[in-house]
């Protein structure tokens, strides 16, 4: 049975279609002018914006308890950022803490019109099954999509449980609502001996979720210790695999984000987070030249539209230009972030068109100026920060009129105040 929105200012990722109307079960069915609409209305968006929902290309849902946490912090490098914060705290994470951050994140990432994450999970003393966690909470309760892998590093010795629990999570979960990847830490914390483990498992088809010169140390390490820059490293082992997400690049080269083009990989950014850990900002321009850049917000707030408007100005301020990042830039970023979630997800994402997936949400967005196709990512960037009513995902009501539909929000949030204080008290 089609469900109809009708009254809307629809974004269809072409055009834009005032006094709009969409239908769709799983996918969408028809969309136009309301005049031409012959069955009823579901839902009355009232005149506001109707769009694809987001896909947040990086993120870490591990994060969410984090949030007011109080413990020594006063690091000088980014090692010992996460030395003295994600690492203490991923080393606490039991079966109660993943499902409580897997359920504040979801609510946070709803409310912000995420419909798809990749999630970079880490829970060093709790690995089998922590995958299943999220699985269980974003996908089948929540209702997102989720394309889920654990951090696989040699930090606490647990890597070989770690490429495990990501091989056999990836073999158990490939739909169109759900998938798994190869989770990697990053370079500095992986010996040649887990890469060659890594590359034999993955055998040049399960795409890595890594980050990449994140800090400069990443590289720094990789030159001293083996020779060769980070994604050289990588592409020895056999791992510069299509598909692939490699989170940051702030300090990589030409030839290494060639390296990532070439291979079909992608490029996440996460601009805000960059910013809060002073490691510097990525050369979007340098970067897209060579490689397919996506947007992730590194478990920075689980609020794509911040994200949205962050990337731009940090373009501008680090090149020291107002036409260093234009909205159209923006426009190609979302754009293949939409592209690597149907790459992974092997369905149609990103636009309003038949046989493409019902991720929408209605923005309570009414223009004080006309919205057209050419200026529609003005819109976003200068007039973002307006919020999400509502959100359909696989064509199903997640949330309506701002409130949750899949689960109890305020339920959730108690018991995730409750496991945060617990948590708290073991992280030292
Ligand atoms: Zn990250």
């Amino acid at each position: 049975m089609a469900y109809t929105i009708g009254n809307a200012i629809i974004y269809t990722g072409d055009e834009i279609i005032e006094d709009g109307y969409i239908s769709f079960d799983d996918r969408v069915i028809s969309t136009g002018k309301m005049d031409d609409l012959k069955s009823k209305v579901n839902y009355d968006a009232h005149g506001m914006l109707l769009m694809p929902a987001w896909v947040n290309a990086h993120t870490h849902i591990y994060s969410a308890l984090a949030r007011g946490m109080n413990i020594y912090f006063n690091p000088k490098t980014f090692t010992q950022i996460l030395d003295q914060l994600w690492w203490k705290l991923d080393r606490n994470l039991g079966q109660a803490e993943i499902e409580a951050s897997a359920y504040a994140a979801a609510a946070d990432l709803i409310h912000s019109g995420v419909s798809t994450i990749f999630d970079h999970h880490s829970s060093q003393n709790f690995i089998k099954g922590s995958l299943a966690i999220l699985k269980k909470v974003i996908v089948d309760t929540a209702g997102m999509r989720g394309i889920f892998c654990h951090e696989t590093s040699d930090r606490d010795g647990t890597q070989i449980e770690s490429i495990e629990e990501n091989i056999d999570f990836y073999k158990l979960n490939r739909s169109g609502t759900v998938a798994g990847m190869m989770g990697l830490h990053a370079s500095f914390t992986l010996s040649d001996t887990t890469l060659r483990e890594v590359s034999k498992v993955c055998d040049g088809k399960i795409p890595i979720h890594i980050h990449v010169a994140e800090g400069i140390e990443d590289e720094v390490y990789s030159i001293n210790d083996y020779g060769l820059r980070v994604i050289e490293r990588l592409d020895k082992h056999g791992l510069t695999i299509p598909n692939s997400i490699y989170a940051h690049c702030i300090h990589v080269d030409e030839s290494e984000a060639e390296m990532i083009g070439k291979s079909k990989g992608f490029i996440a950014n996460a601009t805000q987070s960059n910013m809060n850990n002073a490691v510097g900002i990525a050369d979007i321009g340098m970067l897209s030249k060579r490689a397919k850049v996506v947007i992730g917000d590194d478990g920075f707030g689980f609020s794509p539209p911040f994200d949205l408007r962050i990337t731009p100005l940090g373009q501008k301020i680090a090149k020291n230009s107002p036409t260093a990042f234009s909205t159209s830039d923006l426009k190609s970023l979302i754009d293949n972030t939409f592209e690597l979630a149907s790459n992974h997800l092997n369905l149609k994402f990103g636009k309003i068109k038949t046989e493409y997936v019902a991720d929408l949400m209605v923005i309570d967005y009414r223009s004080p100026t006309p919205v057209s196709k050419e200026n529609f990512w003005d819109h976003i960037f200068f007039g973002i920060g307006s919020p999400v009513r509502s959100l359909f995902i696989n064509g199903k009501p997640v949330m309506i009129d701002g409130e949750i539909k899949t689960f109890d929000e305020d339920e959730v949030k108690k018991e995730s105040r409750r496991i945060a204080r617990i948590l708290w008290n073991k992280v030292k």
